[in-house]
């Protein structure tokens, strides 16, 4: 393992602080760590903030220069993540474009689908939604039932889909159907690129325990999509879906615990300036072991995630670190919220807009906010049987 920048990497560090210090707008610093993507005019001014981003050369940087990237390696990646978190600064708004269907696209689309989508997701001028869990396929997502018959160029679309993170405000949206419904249950499924202006369409709210309402149920009724827009072939569309949900588990395992270090500093100065008893969190012996073992937790992450970096850049497989550093991600992420809950008490329970509400809500929003951390992008139990099954070898029942 290597934890040492070379000069070339250390001085992109100093060109990325340096230029976050001066771009970051002051209404988004400091807002990330709790962040919403439910209010239309906030993800507006999250898209604004991402083509700042992009003009300055930092969305996608790790992508190829003939995809609209630098070609960095995934250091610089991480590095300009460190620096965003650093300066609390607020991460891209197209997550599931730039970094779920832009790696997919670069593997399995035509030119013409790579030439018509990646520019504009780098820019966020197409905002991109995730069409994969539906009623009864979550765990057991090749359980899927939206239809997709084909109708000369076109296929018409019937089903519903759920959870559906910013279909309110998705201009596209990666959509797995199922096309042959007599095949076996990982066959006869496609991965299609939905227009969400589509007629047919229709997308409802769910509210969340936070009171917002960021992913919604989408019901499609005959809706008719060019079939020009099947990412790879046909009815093999579960193989083109596992190249997505290893970019969300697997990749992102290298910089999960930046999110915790963001909320992590927060807890600290938190601590510091919270009175308790007399004096501050700070001084609690009980809290302090309790904010000294997050800091230990996240620090485990960041060298897991160090060691499959190394593993990944001297040309081996990802292991299983995806699926222990989500699981360990979501128990710490968790616990840090409880920590902040106990620091603050029970002004920890007022929510925004209220002035009682400490650090105007985020606290109270983050802990509700955590419990979704164990089940998105694998839930908890899931990954505990991967870990049991593949890693210990315990047997499957
Ligand atoms: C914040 C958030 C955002 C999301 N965004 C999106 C999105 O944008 N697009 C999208 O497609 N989906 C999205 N999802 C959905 C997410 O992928 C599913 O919630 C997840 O896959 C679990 O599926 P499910 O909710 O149907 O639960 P189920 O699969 O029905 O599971 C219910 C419970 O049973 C347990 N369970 C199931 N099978 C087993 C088993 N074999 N062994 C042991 N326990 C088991 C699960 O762990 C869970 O506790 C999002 C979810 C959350 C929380």
């Amino acid at each position: 393992m290597d934890f040492d920048f070379t000069d070339e990497q250390q001085r992109f560090r100093l060109e990325v602080r340096e230029w976050l210090a001066a771009s970051v707008p002051a209404d988004l610093r400091g807002r990330g760590f709790a962040a919403s993507r439910a209010d239309r005019e906030h993800v507006d001014r999250l898209r604004q903030w991402q083509r700042t981003l992009h003009s300055a050369g930092y969305v996608g940087i790790d992508w190829p220069p003939e995809y609209g990237g630098r070609g960095a390696s995934i250091m610089e990646q991480i590095i300009l993540y460190e620096e965003m978190s650093r300066a609390e600064a607020p991460q891209p708004v197209n997550r599931g474009g730039l970094s779920m269907l832009g790696p997919t696209l670069m593997k399995h689309g035509t030119p013409a689908q790579q030439a018509r989508h990646l520019a504009r997701i780098l820019t966020a001028e197409e905002i991109w939604c995730q069409g994969f869990s539906e009623p009864n396929a979550g765990s057991d997502l090749a359980n899927l039932q939206t239809r997709a018959v084909l109708d000369g160029d076109w296929y018409v679309l019937a089903g519903q889909k759920v959870w559906t993170s910013m279909a309110h405000v998705a201009d596209w949206g990666f959509f797995l159907v199922r096309t042959d419904p007599a095949a076996p249950k990982h066959k006869g499924i496609s991965f299609l690129l939905v227009d969400m202006k589509s007629p047919g369409i229709s997308i409802r709210p769910l509210r969340q325990i936070t009171g917002e309402a960021e992913f919604n149920e989408v019901f499609l009724d005959s809706v008719r999509v060019p079939a020009a827009n099947v990412v790879g072939t046909m009815n093999e569309g579960w193989g083109v879906a596992l190249t997505t949900l290893a970019y969300e588990r697997d990749l992102l395992t290298m910089i999960r615990h930046i999110s915790l270090r963001t909320a992590l500093e927060r807890l600290v100065a938190l601590a510091r300036r919270t009175k308790k008893n007399g004096h501050t969190a700070a001084a609690d012996p009980v809290l302090r072991q309790r904010i000294a073992a997050l800091a230990i937790a996240e620090r485990c992450l960041q060298l897991s995630g160090y060691r499959s970096l190394t593993r990944i850049l001297t040309g081996g497989a990802p292991g299983p670190e995806g699926s222990t550093s989500k699981l360990f991600w979501s128990q710490v992420d968790q616990d840090l919220a409880e920590a902040a809950t106990e620091v603050i008490g029970p002004y920890s329970q007022v929510a925004a807009p209220s002035p009682w509400a400490p650090d105007e809500g985020q606290w109270e929003f983050y802990a509700l906010l955590a419990r979704g951390s164990g089940i998105r992008a694998g839930t908890s139990e899931i990954l505990r049987n991967i870990l049991g099954e593949r890693v210990l070898g315990l047997p499957k029942d």
